[in-house]
């Protein structure tokens, strides 16, 4: 690094050097302090130590950084002095100052602020003479030695009792003196306390206390500096995708206290309701009180406005004249610094177009500003914010689309728990947030029994080792799902996010004892008919009953959504396979279907028998006889998807699971499947063993199926051309698609091609009308990738399962990895799960690959996903940079897709 000329920048009321746009510079902090004073904010004068300092410590060590930065430092810290006509180091009116760190982004895992730095033995008692107040100063002087002995000198419990070894001390001197609360503590108390932290400093760190004001800033800094580099620090960063580069910057300011009287106070406070987005100017604030106090909880803080708080007492359950006796508003109390305040907030908010998170103190009937940030806020805030900042012309239309994160719509998408409900819970155990919302309910441990509860109104969770196709009807009338083995892509899962019903998957803890009926965690036992809850969003399970509410999609939804339109380029489909899906789906605003799983289809009912008897027979003629019976009740799936999606192109997919998957796998179940077919259950027995594959998902199953029996194929297709004809008679004009699943080879794709044409024409003869289709590839396998060019010479169009194709390219099971990827996350051998977000050096080069090798044969060649990762905002952004013409997601992530693709097309 070439070494700056400059490291310090000063702000305060004679003149300010930094400004907002230093961000990168002077960190979040310190570049909005400067920007403060620029608007002529009143902020207590600072100096900031730029971040570039923080790089050249951790390259250059400490001497060599004091070398570059100490005549500016001592050149601020004259600013400061000139600035409140007081001297660093005097002890008779001593200047004392506050360090806190900050880095370009809000980072909570590092270095605490330290406060009334410059305190010594002589200069508490000139605190003392100069506030007229003995105990605020001895109160100051002792939390200084806490927070500096803590922070900057490392005082660390050396046992368990020992948690916090200040705090022990502060709780011995109260027994002693028989008082409860801190403030029961008087002056000689606290002089006390001041010399049994210093004696536990020296005692355990083996050094004094240092009494010299430079030696107690220099040490902060470094302190600030060190924290860059602490563990809680490194593993924020790894976790937010923050470079070590970047560093922190320090910020020293002059102190300035809340504490000083009935005429002082500290607070927080929002532009914006945070939890809703009303544009509601709302906070706390404790009189007397230093910062610390309002985090610490021990005193109930009063709100600030009027409004806020007799809304708050109506929670509260406190009476009027309470409220206005103990807990008054600022407003009422100092209107005039309330009203000072408010307009300090509208000039802040006005200037960042943005809902602001500030911090102030009062000193004696003064407001100083301490702090100003763009205020974090739940998913529906976000959306409200947004809107009524585009609606009052504070922001454009692009900005209000780049102000929601697309997977906090999730929030406004389904059930949540009542917040006061949940509070009260107890997490037993915790799995993979596989399906968002929040279920409360008994649990079942079989997916039949789970219908017949269900039928009896009764609310279930449906509780698994794991689900498979045969659970569909369980899984679709229960409130949530647990499981306790499989990922983000497991059949529980992706089954689970196409209902929209709250789903935790593989939850380690559990295990599930089906003849027992129990499932136990840790030690725990519970039985079937027990209440748990689920939240699919946090990934919990929790013991009882909670409370839950139903998501309201407000009118500011709806805005933001018109607007994706607007400016997304690529389409959004959903995943359905059922009119109920797809209504959901269109209600959400998909254009589309972009993968109708047909095998969801054949589990109920009449249907599976005849699934079943087709796989039972013992030659072409038997399945075909099967078949048949099949083929009204699938042409009237397909006739259910398409009225329900009118005129909008569906893709079906042909049959795609391998065929054991529709036969029951344990006894009971075979003796029912014998009786009710009226064949031997040895039978059954010999055709499951027949089916039985090592690694059923490269096994036999896809295009594979189709080219061992076309008769299925021939079925399918010819249900969809005959439902397709049967709707265009009443006015659906619906644009019909088909897929191949699976394909690795053009061959594999002609021999399927073949007989869906030859099934067209048969059809369209035999009813004397023709109608347009497209025919197209799954390109799910990285052969069909890399072969690209010759299957789009054939296909149509080609639709990327990055499921498989994640799973086939690294090789993880879709349905095992969880076994092992929770460890190769949190070791960074992959950054992300890359069934939840592509894989883009990786599977995402062969995503590019394929769509340029298939565009550059068929120029117009339609290109979309349906893998879940297309409901994934990182990996919309890539596929709309790799030129896909859609997205195709399940239904409750459409919304998520149409911002995200808009935010892409935005960025692009
Ligand atoms: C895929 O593999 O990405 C896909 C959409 O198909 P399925 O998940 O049904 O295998
Ligand atoms: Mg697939």
């Amino acid at each position: 690094m070439k070494t700056p000329e400059k490291f310090v920048y000063v702000f305060g009321s004679s003149r300010t050097e930094g400004a907002a746009a230093m961000k990168n510079l002077l960190g979040g902090k310190g570049a909005n302090l400067a920007e403060m004073c620029r608007l002529g904010i009143t902020v207590p004068s600072g100096f900031t130590i730029s971040t570039e300092a923080c790089t050249a410590f951790t390259e250059q060590g400490r001497d060599a950084v004091f070398e570059l930065i100490q005549g500016e430092v001592l050149a601020g810290v004259k600013f400061l002095e000139t600035e409140m006509g007081k001297s660093f180091g005097d002890a008779s009116d001593p200047l004392l100052l506050s360090v806190r760190s900050g880095a370009r982004a809000s980072m909570p895992g590092m270095m605490d602020t330290i406060l009334n730095l410059g305190l010594n033995d002589e200069a508490v008692l000139g605190l003392a003479r100069k506030t007229n107040d003995a105990r605020f100063a001895w109160d100051s002087y002792r939390r200084f030695v806490q927070m500096y002995g803590d922070v900057v000198m490392g005082l660390k419990p050396v046992s368990k009792e020992d948690h916090d070894p200040f705090e022990v001390i502060i709780d011995m001197v109260k027994a002693q003196k028989g008082v409860k609360l801190d403030t029961d503590l008087d002056a000689d108390d606290l002089k006390e306390l001041v010399q049994r932290f210093k004696s536990l400093i020296r005692a355990r760190i083996g050094r004094d206390f240092p009494t010299d004001p430079w030696e107690q800033l220099w040490g902060a800094v470094w302190a600030v500096f060190e924290s860059w580099n602490n563990e809680r620090a490194c593993v924020y960063r790894e976790l937010n995708d923050i470079p070590a580069s970047w560093g922190t910057a320090v910020n020293v300011q002059v102190m300035v206290f809340g504490n000083l009287g009935e005429n002082s106070a500290t607070g927080v406070a929002f532009s914006r309701d945070a939890g809703t987005g009303e544009d509601l100017f709302n906070g706390e604030f404790l009189v007397n009180a230093q910062g610390e106090d309002v985090v610490a909880g021990i005193r109930t803080p009063q709100q600030v406005s009027l409004v806020g708080s007799q809304r708050w007492a109506e929670l509260a359950l406190v009476s009027e004249e309470e409220r206005q006796l103990h807990y008054p508003s600022l407003q009422e109390l100092m209107p005039d610094i309330y009203q000072q305040l408010l307009r300090a907030e509208t000039t802040l908010e006005n200037h960042f177009r943005d809902m602001q998170d500030i911090e102030f103190t009062i000193q004696q009937g003064k407001l100083w500003m301490l702090q100003t940030r763009n205020g974090k806020r739940t998913g529906s805030a976000m959306v409200r914010i947004a809107m009524e900042m585009l609606q009052q012309g504070m922001i454009d239309e692009k900005t209000a689309l780049q102000r929601v994160a697309p997977e906090r719509l999730n929030e406004l998408l389904h059930p949540i728990f009542d917040p006061g409900a949940r509070k009260a819970a107890v997490i037993l155990a915790r799995g993979l947030p596989a399906s968002p919302g929040a279920a409360t309910g008994q649990i079942v441990f079989h997916a039949d029994e789970a219908e017949t509860w269900a039928k009896a109104s009764k609310d279930v969770i449906l509780v698994r080792k794991e689900t498979s196709p045969e659970d569909l009807r369980g899984m679709s009338v229960a409130r949530g799902i647990l499981t306790a083995r499989g990922g983000m892509t497991s059949h529980a899962a992706v089954v689970a996010r196409g209902m929209g019903k709250c789903c935790v998957s593989g939850a380690g803890a559990v295990h599930v004892d089906l003849k027992a009926r129990t499932m136990s965690i840790g030690e725990a036992v519970y039985h079937e008919g027990d209440w748990i809850s689920l939240d699919g969003s946090a990934g919990e399970v929790y013991a009882g009953q909670i409370a839950t509410k139903d998501a309201e999609l407000s009118g500011d939804f709806g805005k933001l959504m018109a607007l994706t339109d607007k400016y997304k380029r690529m389409d959004i489909r959903a995943n359905a396979d059922t009119p109920d899906e797809a209504m959901v789906a269109r209600n959400f605003g998909a254009t589309g279907i972009g993968l109708c799983r047909t095998e969801h289809m054949f589990f109920e009912g009449a249907r599976i028998l005849a699934v079943r008897e087709m796989i039972l027979a013992d030659n072409e003629a038997g399945r075909r006889k099967a078949l048949a019976k099949l083929l009204p009740m699938q042409r009237g799936d397909f006739e259910g998807l398409f009225r329900e999606m009118h005129d909008l192109p569906v893709t079906i997919r042909l049959l795609d699971p391998p065929l054991h998957e529709f036969l029951p796998h344990d006894e009971a179940n075979q003796r029912t499947m014998a009786a009710e077919m009226g064949v031997s259950l040895g039978k059954i027995r010999m055709r499951v063993e027949e089916l039985h594959e090592f690694n059923p998902m490269m096994g036999h199953r896809g295009c594979r199926l189709g080219i061992s029996y076309p008769e299925i194929t021939e079925m399918q297709a010819r249900a969809v051309f005959e439902a397709a004809l049967n709707v265009r008679a009443v006015g659906i004009h619906v644009k019909t698609e088909i897929m191949v699943p699976l394909v690795g080879t053009v061959r594999e794709f002609n021999a399927q091609a073949e007989v869906i044409r030859r099934t067209a024409a048969t059809v369209f003869a035999e009813r004397g009308e023709t109608l347009d289709y497209l025919l197209g590839s799954m390109i799910e396998t990285p052969r069909g990738a890399l072969m690209a060019d010759s299957i789009a010479r054939q296909a149509e169009f080609f639709s990327f399962g990055t499921n498989d194709l994640t799973q086939m390219t690294l090789g993880f099971s879709r349905d095992d990895a969880g076994k092992f990827l929770p460890e190769y996350l949190k070791r960074g051998i992959y950054e992300h799960d890359p069934f939840r977000s592509i894989d883009q050096k990786g599977v995402g080069v062969l995503v590019q690959m394929a769509v340029e090798k298939g565009r550059s044969v068929r120029p117009d060649l339609e290109v979309g996903v349906c893998g879940e990762h297309g409901g994934d905002p990182v990996s919309v952004a890539f596929f709309d940079q790799a030129g896909l013409d859609y997205v195709s997601c399940s239904p409750y992530r459409v919304p998520i897709a149409r911002l995200a693709a808009a935010q892409a097309a935005i960025a692009s």
